[in-house]
């Protein structure tokens, strides 16, 4: 049997039976302690964090595992971020300067909050906002900077903080995919302002959903704490509301099982990148696609590779045929870098006002790097932290077989 056919082609896939996957408990580390958690709440009577236990201790354990001042808990990824932009307070129309890859949980916040997200363009490689076009889109209007680390990677936090300092301006850092990621003798979140986490279904601690922001500014988590709970100072007794805000809270089931996942945080990174690094050993010789870098702080919520279409071949072809040898594989990671969405392109925002963008534009060619990377080199597989060195070694094998198969290089 030729096993070098394409499973696309009608050859044998390398794989037919799925890897583990976040979508279900294959991928998940759902134990005892979290059905444990479930129940301690529900037999208690006590669902809200408003009266309950469970929010103020992962809150304080939170704080702790990341060394951090404060930890606000809330109702998801997006709401942590939205909780960080209502603390920035942008005066309406002003501008905060963000990346076009991420997920869009990054962008709405500011928009919700009236400012104008205003997009730098990342580097070739790891996607991640690159501090010298930041710098360049910084106007009299920039309040903010929102960093985000992506799919695991750190963004180059303590150069944007400098710049942010220069600036006077507050540095978000956006650490859904990049939980306890290094940098220094810290870890992310911990170097901008504001840290904001998500709990949602596919990150590496997930309760369905849920969020979490750091600070070491108690007047930022102050109005964050406010900003969850419709502006309600309800250490005061007064039924007061300070400013205009939402309901964020988290529910004490999701806090209860938050605290059970909490604990196996640390064994999660350490499993992904064992798996990462053994991917990254087999295919390294392969020219045209550049594994992740990873100077040992990469966190692997993903595993993105760099594809050079003129020697690999094309990035869609990849994609496909990778999916059908039985490894699951996204090419470009988003249709389109997030400013060409119809709510911001278009402006689909309040009624028919296109406010706060009514003047705003965002063409094509905008970002060139981020187009690059997900129109035509960016390469995403499922990463998780129960791949076996097996799960580990058909990924290889079938990523080296479509390499054979597509790229333009003899041999
Ligand atoms: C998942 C994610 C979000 C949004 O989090 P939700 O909990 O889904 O609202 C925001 N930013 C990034 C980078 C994410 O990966």
């Amino acid at each position: 049997m030729d096993q070098t056919e394409l499973a696309r082609d009608g050859g044998t896939p390398v794989r037919s039976t799925p890897l583990p996957s976040v979508m279900d408990a294959s991928g998940r580390r759902f134990g005892d302690e979290e059905v444990k958690a479930v129940e301690r709440v529900l037999r208690s009577g006590m669902l809200s964090a408003t009266w309950g236990t469970e929010v103020p201790a992962l809150e304080q354990e939170f704080a702790e595992v990341l060394g951090a001042g404060h930890a606000v808990a809330c109702s998801s990824g997006t709401a942590a971020l939205h909780l960080a932009v209502a603390a920035v307070d942008p005066e309406p129309g002003d501008e905060i300067i963000t990346t076009p890859i991420s997920d869009m949980g990054t962008i709405f916040p500011i928009l919700m909050q009236n400012a104008v997200p205003v997009f730098a363009d990342v580097d070739p490689i790891t996607g991640n906002l690159d501090p010298a076009t930041v710098a360049a889109a910084i106007t009299p209007r920039t309040k903010a900077v929102l960093a985000v680390h992506l799919f695991g990677k750190p963004a180059p936090i303590v150069e944007l903080r400098e710049l942010c300092d220069q600036h006077g301006i507050v540095l978000i850092e956006d650490c859904a995919q990049a939980y306890l990621a290094p940098v220094g003798d810290t870890v992310v979140g911990r170097i901008g302002h504001i840290g904001c986490f998500s709990l949602q279904q596919t990150k590496h601690i997930s309760a369905g959903d849920g969020g979490l922001v750091v600070t070491e500014d108690a007047a930022l988590a102050r109005r964050m704490r406010l900003f969850a709970d419709k502006g309600w100072p309800r250490a005061t007794n007064e039924r007061n509301y300070l400013f205009l805000a939402l309901n964020y809270r988290m529910t004490e089931l999701v806090g209860a099982v938050t605290r059970a996942q909490l604990t196996r945080l640390a064994g999660v990174i350490a499993d992904r990148r064992t798996a990462a690094a053994r991917a990254t050993a087999g295919i390294a010789d392969l020219a045209g696609v550049t594994p992740p870098p990873d100077s040992g702080d990469h966190v692997y919520w993903q595993y993105p590779l760099i594809l050079d279409p003129e020697v690999a071949g094309d990035l869609h072809e990849w994609a496909t045929a990778l999916t059908a040898e039985g490894i699951p594989a996204n090419g470009g990671y988003l249709t389109s870098p997030l400013y060409a969405a119809p709510a911001l392109r278009d402006r689909v925002t309040y009624g028919d006002s296109h406010f706060p963008l009514q003047d705003v534009e965002y063409p094509d060619g905008l970002c060139p790097n981020a187009e690059e990377l997900i129109s035509h080199r960016l390469l995403v597989l499922p990463w998780n932290e129960n791949y076996t060195k097996t799960d580990v070694d058909d990924i290889v094998t079938a990523i080296r077989k479509v390499h054979t198969a597509l790229s333009k290089v003899a041999g």
